[in-house]
């Protein structure tokens, strides 16, 4: 087999990963086709005023014992353990996440605190349910009215962009669980066991030198066992002939001929740009929608600002929607330095005036924004900023979005060996674990020792909740 994969991304590189293993036995060759001219895609780490920083705050976790091992296969034990501590910022107040009783109330309010439980006593008892098939009423049922208002509303619509009556349930399934606020009250208080919410762990495993490096480490070793990496060279489509798989073109049109293509591009744009679309399936991909990430670096200066990894902001006066410190990660990022790296995000649409915004007028609202917080006292000064747009970061879980995306995915299985995987590969919303999973049940397709349905990972949600954790000592089995 001649395989060719497209995106050095964290699945692509699994799925690379895997396969190399197989070079000089079932498989002739392996080229991956990356348009960055680096490895990691969106996991990738840079280097900026001597400082590591990922792209956002990267947190791995999975319960995955298959994925888990992968990641200490490549990361060997060049990790060390990270103490989770993240909040939570609301009307100009911080609340820990997950919720402790005494700072909620004393942050809530006893009255606003009541209030709450009040609001969510109708949904406990099965009264004013809402369509719990999207986000609004789905959180709504397990947390009330209120605390739907208070701590979700606000973020959730500023990562999307659209009302929260307008989003699927699954985003809540896949990112909330089925926690539901007596749930919650009980953990905080420590009547049941908290550890079995995904969204709830403390400590988690961070690469010594950014989550980086993770993916170049994979790479070398791909390379090592024989793949090609082709960095700076972006696919412009995959060619087909009666529903097979012939090979891809390359941007300046050049032909690579391949068995197996496995594509980790934008599905819609993989799939528009197929020889002979359908013309209902062209209209289908044509609906799929991404929000854009901007990440706006700032350079402090100041060794100790908040504890925090990172910090939600619900607070609607602000358009930032979370900030990481990368100083509260691992000092193996920061060396000598005495400065914090702070990274505040925004979301938006390419239509949106944000995406138009230059880097300076972008350094200048975050700049503002970060001194109304009160995290940096307007004495401490912020002496550089760097900002890095993220096209299509996310695919957006719009209400109903499986009918459009159904018969997609129903196309792309029709055309034999062409595997869609990652985040907007297969257009699912996964954390690097996910895209790490699929690299290996892609791999294992190929070389035809299972027929994994790739559609199912990100779905399944419980069994999502599984049972190893990486520790400081390695794999332990809970
Ligand atoms: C702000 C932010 C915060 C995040 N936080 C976390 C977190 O805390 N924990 C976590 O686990 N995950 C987190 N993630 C998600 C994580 O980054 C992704 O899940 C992961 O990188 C997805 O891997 P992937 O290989 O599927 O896709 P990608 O990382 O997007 O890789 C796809 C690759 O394909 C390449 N490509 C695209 N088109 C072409 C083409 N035509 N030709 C050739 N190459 C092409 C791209 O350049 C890219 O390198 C976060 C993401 C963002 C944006």
């Amino acid at each position: 087999m001649k395989i060719v994969v497209i995106g050095a991304g964290p699945a692509g590189l699994t799925a690379t990963y895997q396969l190399a293993k197989h070079i000089g036995k079932e498989i002739e060759s392996i080229d991956v086709f990356e348009a960055n001219g680096y490895a990691g895609g969106m996991s990738t780490s840079l280097e900026l005023w001597n400082q590591k920083v990922d792209l956002g705050p990267h947190r791995f976790f999975s319960n995955d014992e298959t994925v888990n091992k992968l990641w200490l296969e490549i990361v060997e034990n060049e990790y060390d353990m990270v103490k989770r501590l993240t909040r939570i910022y609301y009307n100009k107040k911080f609340f820990y996440y997950p919720l402790k009783p005494v700072n909620a109330l004393k942050n809530l309010g006893a009255w606003e605190a009541v209030r709450c439980v009040a609001s969510y006593i109708p949904q406990k008892i099965g009264l004013n349910r809402q369509d719990k098939d999207t986000f609004e009423g789905w959180v709504t049922q397990k947390f009330g009215k209120r605390l739907f208002n208070i701590f979700f509303k606000t973020y959730t619509e500023k990562l999307w962009g659209i009302p929260c009556d307008k989003l699927d349930a699954d985003f809540a399934m896949q990112r909330i669980k089925k926690l539901s606020l007596s749930e919650a009250i009980l953990s905080a208080i420590s009547l049941i066991d908290n550890k079995k919410h995904k969204t709830l762990a403390d400590e988690f495993a961070y690469p010594k030198y950014g989550t980086g490096y993770v993916y170049e480490q994979m790479r070398l070793k791909c390379e090592k066992m024989g793949a090609k990496i082709h960095l700076k060279t972006p696919v412009h489509r995959i060619q087909t002939e009666e529903n097979k798989v012939k090979g891809i073109s390359l941007a300046d049109q050049v032909f690579v001929p391949a068995d197996v293509v496995i594509s980790s591009m934008p599905l819609s744009l993989m799939v528009a740009h197929l020889p002979d679309l359908p013309e209902p399936i062209r209209k289908k991909v044509a609906q799929l929608k991404y929000r854009n990430t901007i990440l706006v670096y700032l350079n402090v200066n100041s060794d100790n600002l908040f504890p925090d990894q990172w910090i939600y902001i619900h607070d609607n006066q602000l358009q930032t929607g979370r900030i990481t410190n990368f100083r509260n990660w691992l000092p193996t990022l920061y060396g000598n330095e005495k400065t914090s790296v702070l990274c505040m995000e925004y979301w938006c649409y390419d239509e949106d005036k944000l995406w138009q915004l230059s880097e300076k007028e972008l350094i200048e609202l975050a700049c503002n924004e970060l001194y109304q917080t009160g995290l940096v006292p307007k004495n401490i000064a912020i002496e550089q900023g760097k900002t890095i747009k993220l096209h299509r970061s996310y695919p957006v879980y719009f209400r109903n979005y499986k009918e459009i995306l159904e018969p997609v995915q129903e196309y792309v299985n029709s055309i034999q060996n062409l595997y869609a995987i990652g985040r907007y590969g297969a257009y699912k919303y996964n954390n690097q674990d996910h895209s790490i999973l699929m690299g290996i049940k892609v791999a294992e397709n190929v070389l035809g020792i299972a027929q994994h349905n790739l559609w199912d990972i990100n779905t399944d949600y419980d069994i999502y909740q599984e049972k190893t954790i990486i520790t400081k000592t390695g794999l332990r089995k809970e």
